[in-house]
């Protein structure tokens, strides 16, 4: 019987099970990931920012998480001897209504006390050549990281203190009874007092396992990358984003300095026919089927129609990806848009039909689920762990 059982191996599951090992050091404590290494999934196909927290509700989790995580990110860096880069972060604005959206952000960073500078679009220009915009605003407090090594970290601190991770090891089935949780697995059964689950793309469907409707479901939005010749790796020095659309949570594609020196470009934000399919061929009749019977999702599809077939063509013409990107970079050409691989975001999706925009957990007397953890979760891993194992705590009094 383990005091504590982990479901998932990406950033948010093993920073809770380093943060548990910390802090129960008497306790035996499992962690389960279904692949045969960490962050393979989310935390293995992003675009490596350390976010200063720029598009987040004041007072929301994840504008308080993104906060206190840029920094958590750094200190832990540093303690752990992983390489990152406080490059910054430059919003570029190219129309008038973009200059007026951006002023909006502006006012947002103020309130949840953001380090920013306005810059004209001459200003603009003398911090990055290659790039034009009416204006702009610049972010010292941005970084670039490779979170897979972050979260190789997490566990290496975990197994010094005590922990065990079961890689190869995927959750089919779970009951709760008054002592905890009888975990089923294609590797045999597991018996934990309490049970965190950090399953991103498959969150909703852990959730079910137990018998309860989440009131959600995942959808997932595969966010597609190209990445600049090596010529090009110089041509910025910074993060470079457009101003989003803030009807939808995505940011927009952007020019992403790599912590390997390389640059991309994207993502866009196009529906998946499959939870953990990369490729635009990749389709799962179950995974599609189970979206077409949603309400919720037909709903937001039907409200982002005109969005989503943009970002639809836009994914199979290069052309059409290549001029958003010419907004702000306008040397850019078609043929520096080279293959890079693909992510899918686990985006929750309400079953009345809203892209769920804030952090979302969700209980039962034994276990906590993470059930929204899209962007900025990398950047938020070790707060979301430490707001996770106050949660733990409240199970632990109340039993
Ligand atoms: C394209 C893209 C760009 C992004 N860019 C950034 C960025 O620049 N900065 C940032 O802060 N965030 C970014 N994000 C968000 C960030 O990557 C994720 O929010 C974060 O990695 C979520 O971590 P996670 O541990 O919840 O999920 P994941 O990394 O997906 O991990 C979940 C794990 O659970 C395992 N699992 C699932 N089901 C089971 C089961 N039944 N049994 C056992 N194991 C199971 C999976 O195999 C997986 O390893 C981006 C995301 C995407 C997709």
């Amino acid at each position: 019987m383990y005091d504590f059982l982990i479901i998932g191996g990406g950033i948010i599951g093993m920073s809770v099970a380093m943060q548990l090992a910390k802090k129960y050091p008497d306790s035996k404590i499992a962690l389960v990931e279904k692949e045969k290494s960490a962050g393979k999934h989310q935390t293995g196909h992003n675009s490596g920012v350390i976010h200063a927290g720029v598009y987040y509700t004041p007072g929301s989790l994840k504008a308080r998480f993104c906060f206190e995580g840029n920094k958590a990110t750094k200190a832990f860096c540093e303690d752990n001897g992983i390489k990152y880069d406080i490059c910054g972060k430059l919003l570029v604005a190219t129309t008038s209504l973009e200059v007026e959206r951006m002023k909006a952000l502006w006012e947002r960073t103020l309130e949840n006390g953001l380090e920013r500078f306005w810059l004209d679009s001459l200003q603009l220009k003398e911090k990055e050549p290659n790039i034009t915009g009416l204006a702009g605003i610049f972010f010292p407090s941005s970084g670039i990281v490779n979170y897979v090594e972050i979260t190789n970290a997490m566990a290496k601190r975990f197994e010094e203190n005590g922990g065990k991770v079961f890689y190869d090891t995927e959750v089919r089935g779970l009951t709760e009874h008054s002592q905890g949780m009888v975990i089923k697995t294609n590797q045999g059964q597991f018996e934990s007092r309490y049970v965190v689950a950090c399953s991103g793309l498959m969150s909703d469907r852990i959730v079910r396992m137990l018998d309860i409707d989440p009131n959600f479901i995942i959808c997932p939005f595969r966010g597609e990358y190209y990445q600049l010749p090596s010529k090009h790796n110089a041509l910025v020095k910074h993060l470079i984003y457009p101003i989003p659309d803030p009807d939808v949570p995505f940011l927009g594609i952007h020019l992403t300095r790599m912590i390997d020196g390389s640059i991309t470009v994207g993502p866009n934000a196009v529906l998946a026919w499959s939870r953990e399919g990369y490729k635009k061929s990749n389709f799962s009749y179950h995974d599609l089927s189970e979206m077409i019977r949603h309400a919720g999702i037909r709903r937001v599809i039907a409200r982002h129609f005109k969005t989503g077939i943009i970002e639809m063509k836009n994914s199979f013409c290069k052309q059409g990806y290549l001029k958003i990107v010419q907004k702000y970079c306008p040397t850019l050409l078609k043929e520096d848009l080279q293959p890079y691989p693909a992510g899918v975001r686990a985006q929750s999706v309400s079953n009345d039909g809203h892209l769920i925009e804030d952090f979302l957990f969700v209980n039962t007397p034994s276990s906590v689920h993470v059930c929204n953890a899209p962007s900025p979760a990398a950047t938020s891993a070790i707060p979301i762990g430490a707001h996770i194992l106050e949660k733990v705590e409240e199970m632990v009094n109340s039993k």
